[in-house]
């Protein structure tokens, strides 16, 4: 960084601090004259100082991407340099064969990651897992230890590959009582170690005592290695060279920016992360004027300043742009491993918190911080690739490769039929309900997008049962195999109102929310994949052991995968009404309600996905149904304690005040005018009425929201717990929050006390 650069960053930084103190002494002044008393809301406050905040830089890198690009990431080419050639190749080898790394080995690779780590500043190390919380846990243990009065740096083979976390402090779902609550973080060498603030961070995967996953990276992990052993066995009847098959990851974050003095006025987004009540701004973003408009200078700042701190973290960002709602945002990585995708996205997460604080802004993740616009979402774009460097998913120049394409891609179809309910309960969260369905965002019940070209073309295999003569059968196949075309003319006319769409090379998963960890979306679709591909290979073998040609038996195993599957595939307006109708008519079941959606893990169907592949044992996803259940009443509770507590101490308060002003106004009229004051104060007098009758409904509303919490409270059923929270506590926060914003709208703006929608959402 250039001196002249860290010169300014100081000037700018004692300008803004100065500028800070000024406004507190103004307003300390204020307090002491009852006169300006009005002015003294925190939210006055925070109105000021936001607006002293100002675009700057503090990561500035020199030079071109190319040469600080990954500079923090101890890839297997870095490490080569520190570890011996046969220690190399014990990693290579455990890598693609799961090989257990010896001892030795192991300490021979941990005294290499320590020259790395100490070479480049660092002074502890973490393992960085994932648990059942969707987001990261870390520990941090210092390198530095003492033996014989003398200073030392030490980390060993033993303590990369393991440690041992208190497992009964994480979500666990009965699997771990406090009292052998022992759990161990495992390194996973499948991702690249890394440097995150002078700590060595060594991403890891967590399990109990007696082994259960009590992560989500386990469970993907499974998944990904059932996924490339079926895949291998269909991409096997058409090339013999497969070996494994991957599965890509682009993942797209979407996000909202808020100004952090006004974030730290507002109790809701600071313990929610999302408003709980706010009236609407008459102006939002009905212009259609924020997408893909020009980036605010603050907020390009920003994301130069955390992509910088991304590429030197290996993380391949390429786009950023102004999403649909105001102050909402996206960027994307080139996509890559899945594993790695997702390890990605998750420090990308904690990174663009972390540069976030020196720009004074929040970074809210939730995927419906304001009611009435956009929320956020996290779509996955998901393909496979053979190690051969076929994308399996796209169609090819030639008829085999085209068979192949349709065998892979029926597969995904009949996957996506039988689970549909499941994967729409794997991206059901209590703060995903608030935006899917929300009439902007995919609906709440699955479909599938294929585009009208592949659309076209399966409709015509779908037809082609009814052609009894097989010659003519076999003719018509051969002619669709031959004109897929490689490139599909309506890629660029995408239907963007599905929950899962073909993109022409891919699928994108747009149910998953913005603040998840989407591997536990990902390792249901793989698993699902996985199964339907094992299916076709068993169906093509027993046509073909019947004598049957190997390309007649796949087109027709594909014909019969899609026919029995037809239901899923949808090519119309996913936002209408029509369509809950019609996807009702044809059984595909929508998520009303998130407990409810829960269900779905103690069905058969679902139990016998997880354990069939050896994803996750009968008491691992009964752990995890606990576990969301719990989740979900938790957070429920908090939002409804935060809305109780928001209305009685900051609404009603303000709402008094403002009638104790009126209230003066009009007892000084009708002092001055006598008996024409109440036609003269007759708005007056109707406001006083009304915001009276709010108070009252609010404060009747916020008791009742404590006494039905307390009745759910005693139910010893999580899963009965959860849906009397879903279906009550949350039916009487509407009603609080009608209250709130209605009051918003009556009381004298100088006495509001929250900061409002037009003042969060516009910079
Ligand atoms: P859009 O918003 O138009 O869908 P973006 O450019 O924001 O597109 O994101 C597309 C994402 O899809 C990127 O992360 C990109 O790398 C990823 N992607 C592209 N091709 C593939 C593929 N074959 N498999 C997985 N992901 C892919
Ligand atoms: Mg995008």
């Amino acid at each position: 960084m250039s001196i002249l650069y860290t010169v300014t960053n100081r000037v700018a930084n004692i300008t803004i601090f100065l500028k800070e103190t000024l406004i507190g002494f103004y307003y300390l002044c204020a307090r002491l004259d009852k006169s300006l008393f009005i002015m003294t809301t925190f939210r006055h406050r925070a109105l000021s100082l936001a607006s002293s905040h100002q675009a700057g830089r503090f990561f500035l890198e020199e030079g071109p991407v190319s040469k600080y690009f990954g500079q923090n990431v101890l890839d297997l080419e870095k490490m080569r340099g520190y570890i011996s050639q046969v220690a190399y190749e014990a990693v290579i080898s455990s890598l693609r064969y799961g090989a257990k790394l010896d001892r030795s080995v192991a300490d021979e690779i941990a005294s290499g990651m320590k020259e790395w780590a100490l070479e480049n500043g660092a002074t502890h190390y973490t393992h960085l897992f994932h648990p059942l919380t969707d987001s990261t846990a870390e520990k941090h243990e210092a390198f530095i230890s003492f033996k014989d009065g003398k200073a030392f740096e030490k980390f060993d083979g033993s303590t990369l590959v393991q440690q041992e976390p208190d497992a009964s402090s994480f979500p666990n779902g009965g699997l771990r009582n406090t009292f052998e609550a022992r759990g161990y973080s495992a390194w996973d060498p499948s991702s690249p170690v890394f440097l995150l603030d002078g700590t060595l961070c060594i991403p890891s995967v967590f399990v109990s005592y007696t082994g259960e996953a009590l992560d989500t990276k386990v469970p993907h992990l499974k998944s990904l290695r059932a996924l490339s052993e079926a895949a291998v066995s269909v991409a096997g009847l058409f090339d013999d060279n497969v070996n494994s098959v991957r599965v890509n990851l682009g993942i797209e974050q979407e996000y909202f920016l808020v100004d952090e003095a006004l974030y730290n006025a507002r109790p809701d987004l600071m313990l929610c992360g999302r408003t709980v009540i706010g009236h609407t701004s008459a102006k939002d973003q009905q212009l259609e004027d924020h997408y893909f408009g020009a980036i605010p200078s603050r907020v390009s700042s920003f994301m130069k300043d955390f992509e910088s701190e991304a590429y030197k973290l290996g993380i391949l960002l390429q786009t950023r742009h102004n999403e649909v709602a105001p102050n909402q945002f996206e960027c994307a990585p080139v996509f890559c491993d899945a594993v790695k995708a997702i390890d990605q996205n998750m420090m990308l997460m904690i990174l663009m918190q972390k540069v976030a604080e020196k720009h004074h802004l929040k970074v809210i993740f939730h995927e419906k911080p304001f009611d009435g616009v956009n929320g956020s979402g996290k779509h996955c774009n998901w393909s496979l690739m053979t190690d051969t460097g076929v994308n399996l998913l796209s169609p090819g120049k030639t008829p085999t490769k085209n068979l192949s394409f349709l065998s892979f891609y029926a597969s995904v179809v009949r996957a996506v039929y039988r689970h549909h309910y499941l994967m729409m309960a794997a991206v059901s969260t209590l703060s995903n309900s608030f935006r899917l369905g929300g009439g902007e965002a995919p609906p709440a019940v699955m479909s599938l997008f294929s585009g009208s070209t592949l659309f076209e073309v399966f409709r015509t295999i779908i037809n082609m049962d009814e052609m009894k003569e097989t010659a003519a059968r076999e003719q018509e196949s051969i002619k669709i195999v031959n004109s897929i075309p490689e490139i599909f003319p309506d890629n660029t006319d995408r239907n963007r109102t599905s929950p899962f769409a073909f993109t022409g090379n891919r699928f994108e998963f747009r149910a998953v929310g913005a603040s998840q960890n989407v591997a536990s979306a990902v390792y249901v679709l793989n698993c699902a994949v996985a199964e339907s591909l094992f299916e076709f290979k068993r169906r093509v073998d027993e046509l073909e052991a019947s004598g049957e040609d190997r390309s007649v038996a796949v087109m027709n195993v594909v014909r019969a995968f899609v026919t029995e599957s037809k239901d899923i595939m949808f090519e119309g307006n996913g936002y209408s009404i029509e369509w809950y109708q019609e996807a009702d008519r044809r059984g595909l079941r929508a998520v009303r309600d998130v407990p409810e959606a829960y269900e779905v893990y103690h069905d058969q169907m679902t139990v016998d996905l997880f354990g069939n592949l050896e994803v996750l044992a009968p008491n691992e996803v009964a752990a995890r149904f606990e576990i969301l259940n719990e989740t979900f009443v938790k957070k429920l509770q908090i939002e409804a304690r935060v809305l109780g507590d928001m209305c009685l101490n900051h609404v009603i308060p303000a709402a008094v005040r403002y009638q104790n002003v009126l209230i003066d106004n009009v007892k000084g009229m009708k002092e001055i005018l006598g008996n024409d004051y109440l036609d003269l104060c007759a708005s007056e007098i109707n406001t006083l009425k009304e915001i009276s009758s709010y108070i009252n409904d609010a404060s009747s509303y916020v008791e009742e929201l404590v006494e039905t919490r307390k009745k759910a409270n005693r139910i010893e059923n999580i899963a009965d717990r959860a849906k009397v929270y879903s279906h009550e506590v949350r039916t009487i926060m509407d009603k609080v929050r009608l209250c709130a914003d209605k009051l918003e709208m009556l009381i004298d703006d100088e006495m509001w006390p929250l900061p409002k929608y037009r003042e969060l959402l516009f910079f």
